[in-house]
């Protein structure tokens, strides 16, 4: 039995069920595409959240 892992949720699920690889579900689909989409407008809107990736070692000089 082939097994898919959800980019998504992080679950297992069998692909061949799935109507939206390689997500296991339209709904983990849809997630994935708003959390990219969110991502994407709030570089050159919000630059604090993306700062806070970064706060990890780098410094702001
Ligand atoms: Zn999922």
């Amino acid at each position: 039995m082939k097994k898919a892992l959800c980019p998504t949720c992080n679950r297992a699920f069998d692909p061949e069920k799935s109507q939206s690889m390689p997500f296991c579900s339209l709904r983990c689909r849809e997630v994935d595409l708003g959390r990219w989409l969110d991502e994407t407008n709030a570089i050159p809107a919000d630059p604090e959240t993306a700062a806070e990736e970064e706060q990890s070692g780098q410094e702001e000089r």
